[in-house]
């Protein structure tokens, strides 16, 4: 576990970091070069400040005005090294910088002060420690040569030519000595430790995002065991429906048949009433086995038990049996119900009797929801690249959806009303086996309606078997 910092760390850290760009900060590394950036700045500006008594005590003339000039123009040209920091926002430009202007300076005080008799020259040393901690490792080597050629031509001025002026009084360099000698180890010493305390900030991050990780890691592993579980349980209750759909129909149909019998019994025998009675008895049975077929064919489906049985016939076909076999019930709501399809006939090899399904699905509800209205089934085809698909559009002019129903409406046992005192009658299963039988054909199921002005249902579906069985993009409404 790192160590806790100390309360004044923590205080220096963040004046140190007061104004800087947030972005600099969230990056570990970039947050260490910046607070050395800072911290090599304000100890130059600090030397600089302390060297001005030294120079004034030590120099006289025209030395002390060049030294006056070089050690306050050092300082100044330091302070951009912050500015640029925050100015860029990351910390290379101002590490070059601040190295730049430690080294002008160094070499300016040591041809000065006697070259390599200087006591100031050994500061060179530090200058590529300084780039590669604040601009990088790269800024470090070139650095380094800087220093190096830096190193020989002191030499060479100093041992070939004359070119180097002697500003300082030589007797009073125990003072000078003393003081860069005490801010060079107060400086490099300040700056190992912040970057200690920067090192010791980025592990206590690092663990606190490990411990998250590792809590994260749990919540995904009770997860996946949840949703195993309603796996499970889903494929248990789809058993279930299935099982218990086939066991009622059984008697149900038995039900029909002798109800059935009755009604021919009854016409036989002359007996209006009681045959009005076991028409009705036959129609509420027949509307129940409806209702178990939904049930059965949704528990099928998604048990993955339902095949499919592809032919290849005219889709068209199809949607006009559908609107046959409904028009009494379009005629008993005052609907005009009608099919537009392509002069040409359209092919695809689907399976007919679930694409029978889910029209007669979407024109039942289309007929229901519409009353003294239109009803218009859309047949056309639609070809995107080499692909073929079937597109069936189911048009009215109804109550409409409000916008937020929209992708509800496709759950099982969902309905916009599902209240006690509801107008429309249903299950809420129509659409959502809709949807299943469209997928397992490779197509896809969407709704376009504007609440109160009508909907439009719109089934894609690809003319021939697709490789895979997996839905293709979601359906347009045209
Ligand atoms: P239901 O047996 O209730 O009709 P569906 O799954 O077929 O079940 O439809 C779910 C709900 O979607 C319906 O209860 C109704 O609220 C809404 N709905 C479906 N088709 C239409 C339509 N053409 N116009 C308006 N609402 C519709």
């Amino acid at each position: 576990m790192a160590k806790r910092q100390p309360t004044w760390s923590r205080r220096l850290i963040a004046l140190l970091e007061r104004g800087l760009p947030p972005a600099l900060l969230e990056d570990h590394e970039m947050r260490r070069r910046a607070l050395l950036i800072e911290g090599t700045a304000w100890l130059v500006v600090l030397a600089c400040a302390l060297t001005v008594p030294v120079i004034a005590a030590t120099t006289t003339g025209l030395g002390r005005v060049a030294s006056l000039a070089a050690d306050v123009g050092t300082l100044l040209l330091t302070l951009v090294g912050p500015w640029l920091l925050r100015r860029r926002g990351t910390p290379a430009a101002a590490g070059h910088w601040i190295t730049g202007c430690v080294f002008v300076g160094t070499v300016y005080a040591v041809s000065t002060t006697g070259a390599f008799a200087s006591p100031y020259w050994i500061l060179l040393a530090i200058v590529p420690f300084l780039a590669a901690q604040m601009a990088g490792r790269r800024a470090g080597h070139l650095w380094g040569a800087i220093c190096l050629v830096g190193v020989c031509a002191l030499f060479f001025a100093a041992h070939f030519t004359n070119v180097l002026p002697q500003f300082h009084d030589p007797d009073r360099y125990a003072t000078t000595t003393a003081i860069y000698g005490a801010m060079t180890i107060l400086a490099v010493h300040g700056l190992s430790h912040l970057a200690d305390l920067a090192k010791d900030e980025a592990i206590a991050r690092a663990e606190a995002a490990a411990a998250q990780l590792e809590h994260a890691d749990l919540e995904i592993e009770r997860a996946r065991i949840l949703a195993q579980q309603a796996v499970a349980a889903n494929s248990a209750k789809s058993a279930f429906m299935a099982t218990m759909s086939h066991e009622l129909r059984t008697p149900l149909n038995a039900v029909i048949g002798y109800a059935e019998m009755l009604v021919e019994d009854a016409d036989a025998q002359g007996l209006p009433d009681m045959r009005d009675d076991l028409v009705k008895i036959v129609g509420a049975s027949q509307h129940l086995l409806g209702l178990i077929d939904d049930v059965l064919d949704l528990s099928r489906v998604e048990a993955t038990k339902l095949d499919l049985q592809r032919e290849q016939f005219a889709p068209e076909d199809v949607a006009r049996e559908v609107t046959e076999a409904l028009q009494p019930l379009a005629r008993t709501r005052g609907n005009v119900l009608e099919v537009r399809a392509p002069a040409d006939p359209l092919r695809a090899m689907l399976d007919r009797g679930r694409l029978r399904q889910v029209l007669v699905n979407l024109v039942g509800n289309a007929l229901k929801f519409t009353a003294r209205g239109r009803v218009t089934v859309h047949v056309r085809g639609e070809e995107v690249g080499p692909a073929r698909f079937v597109v069936f559009a189911v048009e009215d002019t109804g109550i409409g959806i409000r916008e937020g129903d929209h992708r509800r409406i496709f759950e099982p046992f969902t309905q916009v009303d599902s209240s006690p005192r509801r107008r429309y009658e249903g299950t809420g299963l129509g659409l959502a086996l809709c949807k299943h039988l469209v997928e397992m054909m490779g197509g896809s199921i969407g709704v376009r309606s504007e609440f109160g002005r009508g909907s439009v249902f719109t089934v894609r579906l690809p003319a021939e078997p697709p490789a895979r069985a997996e839905p293709v993009k979601p359906a347009a409404a045209c």
